[in-house]
This record gives structure tokens, sequence and C-alpha cells, in this order.
């Protein structure tokens, strides 16, 4: 392969002249923080899932905790959550005091409702006040069996929906299922470097959650609750709306190059392609395939293989999010062992899907993955330059002399 092909990277951000003029109008208005930007995104997030209420705050983790705070979740209550997921998940959980307890995934890496079942059958001394589902790699978990279930345990649901932004599950928008957490950091699907918004029909939490982000003050000194600085800057609002306005386009752009991927990738042997099921709308944060034990290559000798063609891969997430010796030894984390989390951490991998992808850059990444799983390349060792033509011209040289 030639040195001229550029690293074909997971994540990328852009931005256009849009952001760029909005930064600037933000900038010379000298209205800095939480001002007029802030609510223009905040009523563009609310349009685009179809919720009454939508509330920028500083980064998805802050969604999470001022979703959580904003219900009333705190000490001696407990939140189901899925076990493969970011930190931030379960970093929000104890933040509030609560207690994390986990439903294991299904196929699809998202809460299986079926788990969810039994860990709510379960007696435990602690009610469990909110049902935190994570519509993992933008694939919406089955909220059509989570939501009822949460509804009869009388618990809220509040909706990791940081990777989902545009994401839909029969029509409806990820983020009005319950209380939706969005995260606005750099690699998402829209970014504003740092950002989060929470999303609800519940006017009560989001005024809740307006209170919490100024330090609890309703007038200027008149504190009401133990509050934050939760908010977010105009700046970064201001590089939100452009995104949001496109991000129709966005989504196209990452859904036709995931189906590129599909139809290239169809076929190999033990690698199970990403989830789909009749109106659960991915968004495609993150493409991402499972490499079996069915699969003649291990997970690290496809990882070595794509990066030598210049294709960048990731584990993620490379074990249950429990599975941490912070975790574990935390009061607050409640273990049940979840071993399909277990297991599929250990398959998982995922290719670059982002827009701005090229067919060629595409191609190369389908024929990568293609090439590790063809007998030839286990005896090709090196697989560049050197590798390969080697032995071409050690045998012209001989034939010559
Ligand atoms: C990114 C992310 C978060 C946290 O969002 P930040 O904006 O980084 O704080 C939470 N949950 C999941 C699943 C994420 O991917």
């Amino acid at each position: 392969m030639s040195a001229a092909l550029s690293r074909i990277s997971l994540s990328r951000v852009v931005v256009g002249k849009e952001e760029e003029r909005l930064v600037l109008e933000v900038l010379r208005s000298g209205m800095l923080a939480q001002g007029p930007m802030v609510a223009r995104l905040e009523a563009a997030f609310a349009q685009l899932t179809g919720t009454a209420h939508a509330v920028a705050v500083s980064s998805g983790t802050v969604a999470l905790v001022a979703a959580l705070q904003a219900l009333g979740i705190g000490p001696g209550d407990e939140v189901l959550t899925s076990p493969l997921t970011f930190g931030a998940t379960l970093n929000a959980i104890l933040q509030v005091g609560a207690t994390a307890r986990f439903a294991d995934v299904g196929d699809d890496l998202t809460m299986d409702p079926a788990e969810l079942a039994r860990a709510l059958d379960r007696p435990v001394d602690r009610p469990v006040r909110a049902v935190l589902p994570v519509h993992l790699y933008g694939y919406p978990a089955d909220m059509g069996a989570i939501g009822p279930l949460a509804a009869a345990a009388g618990a809220a649901v509040v909706e990791d929906a940081a990777q989902a932004v545009g994401a839909s599950i029969d029509g409806r928008r990820a983020g009005s299922f319950g209380t939706g957490c969005f995260s606005l950091y750099a690699t998402k699907n829209v970014t504003t470097g740092e950002g989060g918004v929470v999303t609800t029909d519940d006017a009560g939490v989001a005024a809740r959650i307006r209170l919490l982000r100024g330090q609890g003050m309703r007038d200027r000194y008149a504190y009401e609750a133990v509050g934050h600085n939760y908010r977010m800057t105009d700046l970064q609002a201001a590089v939100g709306v452009p995104q949001l306005a496109r991000l129709d386009r966005i989504t196209d752009q990452r859904q036709a190059n995931a189906r590129f991927l599909t139809e290239g990738l169809a076929g190999l042997p033990g690698i199970v392609l990403p989830p789909s099921s009749p109106g659960r709308e991915h968004v495609f944060h993150l493409y991402t395939i499972r490499v079996t034990s069915a699969s003649p290559l291990e997970r690290a000798e496809l990882m070595a293989h794509l990066d030598r063609r210049g294709v960048e891969s990731a584990v993620i997430y490379p074990r249950a999010v429990y599975d941490y010796p912070c975790y574990r030894d935390h009061p607050g984390v409640s273990l049940d062992p979840c071993p399909r989390a277990e297991a599929l951490a250990g398959e998982v991998l995922s290719l670059p899907v982002r827009p701005g992808l090229t067919h060629l850059d595409l191609g190369r990444i389908v024929d990568a993955v293609a090439e590790a799983f063809s007998p030839r390349s286990f005896r090709l060792q090196p697989l560049d330059a050197a590798g390969g033509s080697s032995t071409v011209s050690r045998v012209s040289s001989a034939s010559r002399s």
C-alpha cells in the first residue's frame, strides 16, 4: 500500500462556515453565557425530540446528574442501568448518591427488557426509582418494552441518549420517552466541544433543572435549592445550532456509510454486524461489529491488521462498566453478574462511519477487513509495500543474474 493514503480516523470534528459566523456573532454580542444562543439551541432540541422542554447544560454527564436530581433521586434510591456503557452513566448515578444496579444487555448490546423485568421482580431493600437505558452507539434501546416495565414498577425513565441524537423508535425520538440526556462532546454526532441537553415533557422537571443549573436561584440571590453551576455558554451553543439544523444530512451520511459497510462486510465468518430491527432507527454514532469465537481471527489480530492498513478501530467498551476496582469496591454499586455484557465487551470492535468518509475510504475499510480474513493474509506477514513486493523483486533479480 502507498504511504500517500492517509489514516482513516474513527471520529473527526466537522464544523463549517455557519458555526464560525455564529460564534463571531456571539463574541461581538457581549452575551457569552446562558444567553439567547443557548435558548436557540434549547428550542431546536425540543423541536427535534418533540418534547415540550429542553434544558442545555455543560456536559452529557451533567445532563444525567441534573436529570436524576430533578427527579428527586438520591441516597437510598436505586437506579437500574445498562452494564455496557461509558463510565459517565455510572458516575452520574453515584454522584447523586443513589445505588446503581444493572440489567444485562441483549444481543443488540442495549438493555434487555427481559433482564429488566427480572431485575425489577427481585425484592430489594431500596426502591427502584429510575430505569436508565443507554442508546448505545446510536442504536435506541427497546423503549416500547422498557417504558411500560418501568411505569409498572413506579420508576421514572431516564434515557442516556448521549450517542443517539436523532435516533427514533417507531417514529418517536430518543429522549422523548422520559427524561432524555444528550451529550454534545467533541466526538458525538452533534458537538459543541463540551455540552449537554436534557429533554422532557415534564414542566416541573425542566424548571427544577433550570433552578439547579443556576445555583438554585429563581431570581438573583433568591436561593430556593442547593444548586450548582451547570450552565452552557453561548459560544458553545453557537457551534451546536448550525449542526442541529443540518442533523438530517449528518445522520443520512452516517446511515449511508453504515449501509456501505454492511453490504461490504456481510458473510465474513464469525463476524456479527450492527443490529437492526424494524422501527428502531440507528444513527450510527459508531459502527460496531462483533468478532465472535466463531471467527478464525482474534479481535486483536483484526485490529492490528486494520492498523497496518491505516484504518483506525477501537474497542468501545472493553469491559462491563462495573468491572473495575473503583466500582466493584464501591458501596453504591450493586453487583449482579451480567454475563452477556461481559462476553460482548470481549467481541465489540468499532470501525469508522463518520461523515466525510469518501467511497475510497469506505472501500479501504471493507477491503482491509475482508483481506484480514483471506487465508493469504495470514502468510503475508507485514502486509506493507516491503512484505508484498520483496518476494517478487528477489525472484526477478535472481532470474536476471
Ligand atoms: C459521551 C457519553 C456520556 C457523557 O457525556 P459527556 O458530554 O462526555 O459528559 C454519557 N454516556 C454515554 C453513553 C456517552 O457516550
